[in-house]
């Protein structure tokens, strides 16, 4: 384990300072390291998380207090997020009081939150068996680099909207004073504050859009057309709620198509495969190797067998996405009858229909037709 920093030297104070000059140097800080303010800088996200991390105790006048007095060891045992592992935005909405805002309308429902997104990706069948990693690439809204959001040009301000004096909304009187309607404020659209000298980056919109490609991974087990929630990678809060981009980021919805293999059907778990065996093997019985999704197989052909018999081989199907407990794999039994026979084979066969007595009804009583709606049943069953 690193070594840890004292918590007064992250935060470059005194260990006198005031809870007010801590919260200043933090939000100082923080924005100092901001990973979007240091693109790339895998340096500057630990500076910025250090920083969380110290605040979250020197800025609680019960953990400050512990600290001081028995240093990170009186801190354990002590309820504290991990930092390391959350992201950025994530950390921005924790200390939503000391970044939010700026100028903006709160959103009555706490945090502000950016739209999700969508996005498809398609995999094998046979990726679906161990799962796999698909990089997706996707455009989003993000936060203007050049004017933070506030799509004033660096220098400028935005000014306080003088239409709803900066709430974002507007009271409308209708009927002669019977209805009293709240409307967000057509001038300024909500922000509160309107632009006169737009930023060119984003033409004073606050966001430019993105491309951003990430690795998501896709879980064993996954059905077509199943979605996978990739946290905290869609949008930033929209501007209406949050212009410097502070809450929480929408999430990346990842819709996943799994492509038909011409090998198999996919029943669920199961994995239904048609199985061609001769005449003699039917009647007689026998082991036929197949290749499954994952490796060889053996089919174990009872005695007798009839044509759409079906044969299922445990825990050689697909694993369940949530128990993991693999489907099986489903043979089903197509009885293959030969147009060409040699003059051996074909007096073998005489031979042997003279003691052949043919039962019609039973090919009906237990026929095709049956076997495939029993097979329909079984699935449609469990
Ligand atoms: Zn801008
Ligand atoms: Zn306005």
């Amino acid at each position: 384990m690193a070594e840890q920093r004292c918590y007064y030297q992250i935060l470059t104070v005194e260990k006198t300072a005031s809870s007010d000059e801590i919260k200043r140097s933090y939000r100082r800080l923080a924005m100092k390291w901001h990973p979007d303010r240091n693109p790339g800088d895998a340096q500057a996200e630990i500076e910025f998380k250090s920083c969380a991390e110290a605040y979250e105790v020197l800025g609680d006048a019960e953990k400050r207090r512990l600290y001081d007095a028995h240093g990170h060891a009186g801190l354990r045992g002590n309820p504290h997020h991990d930092f390391r592992s959350m992201h950025v935005e994530e950390i921005f909405s924790m200390f939503n009081d000391i970044f939010g805002g700026g100028g903006s309308r709160r959103s009555s429902g706490g945090v502000p939150r950016g739209y999700d997104l969508q996005t498809e990706v398609e995999i094998k069948l046979v990726e679906v068996l161990n799962g796999c990693k698909r990089e997706v690439t996707f455009s989003r809204a993000e936060v203007c680099g050049t004017c933070q959001g506030d799509g004033a040009k660096p220098g400028s301000k935005p000014i306080t909207c003088a239409t709803c004096q900066g709430h974002g909304q507007v009271q409308q009187t209708g009927l002669g004073g019977m209805f009293r309607m709240v409307t967000t404020c057509p001038n300024c659209g909500g922000g509160g504050k309107v632009i006169t000298d737009k930023c060119a980056a984003c033409r004073g919109n606050g966001r430019v859009r993105v491309n951003r490609k990430i690795d998501v991974t896709i879980p064993a087990g996954i059905q077509d057309g199943q979605v996978v929630r990739v946290q905290a990678e869609g949008e930033p809060p929209r501007l209406e709620t949050s212009r410097s981009g502070a809450g929480v980021r929408g999430d990346l919805h990842v819709v996943v198509h799994v492509t038909n293999d011409d090998r198999f059907e996919r029943q669920d778990d199961d994995l239904v495969m048609p199985l061609a065996i001769g005449y003699s093997q039917a009647v007689l019985g026998a082991v036929v190797e197949v290749v499954s999704l994952d490796g060889p197989v053996h089919i174990k052909v009872k005695a007798g067998s009839q044509q759409g018999d079906v044969v299922r081989v445990d825990e050689r199907g697909l694993p369940n996405l949530r128990t993991k407990r693999r489907g099986g794999l489903i043979a089903m039994l197509m009885i293959h009858v030969p147009r060409k026979i040699t003059d051996r084979q074909r007096q073998l066969l005489e031979e042997f229909a003279k003691t052949e007595k043919v039962d019609v009804k039973s090919a009906h009583e237990g026929g095709f037709w049956q076997k495939m709606k029993e097979l329909k049943e079984s699935f449609t069953g469990n």
